[in-house]
């Protein structure tokens, strides 16, 4: 079983990255910001708790992230294990997924956190467009204010995790910034000292 989380501002490249190495460990990238967005789009009663956080830019309670993700983790597509995209983000989360894990049996592999600029991170993300109902456009949430909001959230509520993982010598900091493919061997490399990657 392989579980990855992967950390990083927004921006850093988690979703893109999140895809390339789940592909390549063969195990499902879970995001909760696209699992969140989807009900958003279906109108599910999940979605409609979940959107005024969205467009804010600030994190959605705990209470309703920790129901979702464990829902999620019931689903049979994890065996071999997952990649966890933007889960946790803050210490509560962590520590709920410390006992989902234990009671699984599991542990983490390890704890990926992507570094940019934080200049960058804004140009990239103002760059930014998705795909939506055929259309290209920007994320509400992209906005520049918003932007600034998200980092300052992340700051605060999500930083602090990747010295608690450090702590438990989880943690491999990556220099996301430069090629994509470059940026993948980098995480991938990351896993070859604890023989996980064959
Ligand atoms: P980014 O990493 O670029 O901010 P995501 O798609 O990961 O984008 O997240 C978008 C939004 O989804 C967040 O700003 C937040 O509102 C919500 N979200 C995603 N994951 C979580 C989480 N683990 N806890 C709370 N809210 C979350």
């Amino acid at each position: 079983m392989v579980c990855v989380l992967l950390l990083g501002p927004p921006g850093a490249g988690k979703g893109t990255q999140g895809q390339l190495i789940a592909g390549r460990l063969a195990i499902p990238a879970i995001s909760t910001g696209d699992i969140f967005r989807s009900h958003v789009a279906a109108g599910t009663p999940l979605g409609q708790s979940a959107s005024g956080f969205l467009d804010a830019g600030d994190l959605v309670p705990d209470a309703i992230t920790c129901a979702m993700l464990s829902e999620r983790l019931t689903e049979p597509d994890i065996q071999a294990g997952f990649l966890l995209d933007g889960f946790p983000r803050t210490m509560a989360q962590a520590e709920l997924l410390q006992v989902m894990l234990a009671e699984r049996g599991h542990e983490l592999s390890r704890v990926i956190e992507l570094h940019v600029d934080e200049a960058e991170l804004v140009t990239r993300l103002s760059a930014r467009r998705v795909v939506i109902d055929g259309r290209s456009v920007q994320r509400e949430d992209d906005a520049p204010d918003t932007v600034r909001h998200r980092l300052e959230v992340y700051r605060r509520q999500t930083a602090p995790l990747s010295e608690w993982y450090d702590s438990l010598g989880l943690l491999s900091r990556i220099d996301a910034s430069g090629d994509v493919a470059d940026i993948t061997e980098r995480i991938l490399g990351a896993f070859a000292p604890a023989g996980d990657v064959r």
